[in-house]
This record gives C-alpha cells, structure tokens and sequence, in this order.
C-alpha cells in the first residue's frame, strides 16, 4: 500500500486547508484506488471529500446549469435539469457500477493514462522508468510525456465552454474548463478542489452539441478518442470542435460554417506523434477528421 495518510474531510474548509498541504483529494476513488493499487501514489495522503455536501447537486440557474462537483456521473444522468445531450453523453462513461461511485470533479481531474504507466509495478520495472517515474526517456517515443487523459466528461464540457469554480487554500476563482487544463493552471489542478462546474444556457440548446468516439467494448474500456461538437446560439458563422482522449488534454479549435475540408483535417494536428495508448497516432489523426466531420455535419446550424 503506497498510501502513507487518508482522512475524512469534516468540512470543506478542513478540507482546503489539508489540498494546500499537499493532500490529495479522494472523491469516487475510481481512479485514485487503481494508482494506488499501481504503486504510483507513493507516500500520498489522501483526504475523502465526498461526503462534504457543498459539492453535491444539480442546479439550474437564470444563466444555465450548476453541478456540484462530487454528483456522481449517475446522479447527473437521473438528475430532471440534465439536458439531453448531456445525459447521452454521460451515459457512456465506463458501466453502471463506476457511475454510481466517479464523481463530476474526478472526471474532469482524473490522470492522464498511458500504457507503460497504468501498469502494475513488476511490470513497470521489467520495462524501465520512463520520464513520469522518472526516467530519462518516453517509452511511448515522444521528446515529453504525452499520456492522455481519456475522459469523455472533460471533451464534451470544455466543446462547451463550461467553467469551474476551484478553491486553492483560501483563494477561490471560476475558469473555463479549457484554461484549467493549460500550462499556466498546472498548480491550480494539482493543489485546488473543485466545488462545481457551470455550463451556461446557452450550450443548453438541445442538437447543438454531437459528440463521436471511438472506444473498443462499452463499460470496460477508457475512450481511444472523442470528438465533441459544438455550435452556439448567436454564432452562426463559426462550430467548435473539440478533440480529447488521444491528446493530453482535451483541445478545442473554432471553425468557420459551413467548414472546409482543409480546416475540419486541422483537427488532425492536435494528436500527438507518440503512441501512449493502443491505436498509433496515424490511425487517430484520421479518425478525428472523420469524426470531426461528422460532428460539423450533425451541430453546423
Ligand atoms: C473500469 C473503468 C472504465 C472507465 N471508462 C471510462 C470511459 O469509458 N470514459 C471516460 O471518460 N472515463 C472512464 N473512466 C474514468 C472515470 O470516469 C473516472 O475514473 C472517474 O470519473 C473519476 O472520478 P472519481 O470521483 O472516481 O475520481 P477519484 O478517483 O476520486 O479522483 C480522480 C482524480 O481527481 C481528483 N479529484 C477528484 N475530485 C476532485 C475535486 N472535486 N477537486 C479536485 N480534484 C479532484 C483526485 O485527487 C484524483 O487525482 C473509467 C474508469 C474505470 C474505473
Ligand atoms: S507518455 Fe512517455 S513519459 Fe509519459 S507516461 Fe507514457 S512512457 Fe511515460
């Protein structure tokens, strides 16, 4: 057990106080548990914040939609103010019985995977360290770490622009979800805990959001790639397309309506050149444009 502390938050401030120290937060433990069962969260400490109920429900606002960030990816299903599409996509997030325990927050927070670092430590040792435990090179082949972070959740909401409000220590700010996930928020993401996340009324509107992925078996399998379309109300020269799973983090691109076929083979460019996970990046980079299209063809108003 590689795990040297776990706590339970009484309050949320207990908790902000413990993340500032270095504590990790545990909400579902869907994907926490696994990194600790991998022996990749040596002398981690550990503090449960699922219980705290500021960070629980599904609100409607006069600006749009409110989740807390420990809702389970099954209760947001089940929640009335869910919107479809929404709903669909949470719909295929892992199997019923992951549902009920992942968390909102831990979707959009859960590590980036890769197939020589979600691996059980005999079989990281037998193949050597690579950048991330600390090795001098990338096994999968890149000049840095490309792992990925497989969350359709994160794909579908940053296509959307949603935001979040995430505490670190006694600071509090609302990001767009996208901004969370660059360079510049790197000690937010590692440090803060998200309280809820905002998706604002006007990516409500139902057939304006198509998301496509590809994954190999339903419930057992992580996505391989995900491409989330996205028109809004009020834009209609322009469609967002948003590519995730098969890059670190999801990234999204803002295309002209109707779209050229040489701008819809942009969404191409953003799959990185290492393989870290099972289909090579050749094969991606065509999917996406493939599935790119077809997400314009199903949202371009
Ligand atoms: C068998 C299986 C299949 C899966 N298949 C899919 C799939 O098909 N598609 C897909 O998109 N995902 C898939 N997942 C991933 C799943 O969606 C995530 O594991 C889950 O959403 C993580 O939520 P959690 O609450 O369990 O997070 P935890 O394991 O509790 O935490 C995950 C990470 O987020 C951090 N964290 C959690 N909550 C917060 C918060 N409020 N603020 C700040 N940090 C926080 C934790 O510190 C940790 O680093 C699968 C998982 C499993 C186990
Ligand atoms: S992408 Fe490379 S550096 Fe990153 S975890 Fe995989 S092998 Fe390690």
């Amino acid at each position: 057990m590689s795990i040297c502390d776990v706590r339970t938050a009484r309050s949320l401030e207990e908790a902000l106080v413990l993340t500032a120290e270095g504590w990790l937060p545990l909400a579902g433990g869907t994907d926490l548990v696994p990194r600790m069962k991998h022996g990749l969260l040596t002398g981690a400490r550990v503090v449960i914040v699922r219980g705290l109920k500021e960070l629980h429900g599904v609100h409607t606002t006069d600006t749009g939609l409110v989740v807390g960030a420990c809702t389970t990816i099954a209760d947001l299903c089940r929640s009335s103010a869910c919107p479809p599409w929404l709903g669909g996509a949470c719909a295929q997030i892992a199997g019923p019985r992951v549902r009920e325990l992942a968390t909102v927050g831990g979707a959009l927070l859960q590590e980036r995977r890769c197939r020589y670092y979600n691996r059980p430590v005999l079989w990281r040792t037998a193949s050597g360290a690579c950048l991330r435990t600390g090795g001098d090179r990338c096994l999968a082949g890149g000049d840095r770490c490309c792992a990925t972070q497989r969350s359709l959740l994160s794909t579908v909401l940053v296509a959307v622009s949603a935001s979040v409000v995430i505490s670190r220590g006694a600071e509090e700010r609302s990001v767009l979800l996208e901004d969370l996930y660059g360079p510049e928020a790197g000690a937010w993401r590692a440090g803060g805990i998200i309280r809820s996340v905002s998706i604002s009324r006007m990516a409500e509107a139902e057939g304006k959001v198509a998301v496509e992925w590809i994954r190999r078996r339903a419930s057992i399998d992580y996505h391989d790639l995900v491409v989330a379309g996205a028109s809004r109300a009020g834009s209609p020269h322009e469609v967002s397309v948003t590519v995730g799973a098969a890059v670190p983090y999801p990234r999204r691109i803002v295309l002209p309506s109707p779209a050229p076929g040489g701008a819809i083979r942009s969404a191409a460019t953003l799959i990185p050149s290492a393989q870290s996970g099972r289909l090579s990046p050749a094969y991606l980079r065509h999917a996406a444009v493939v599935l790119a299209g077809r997400v314009i063809a199903r949202v371009a108003p």
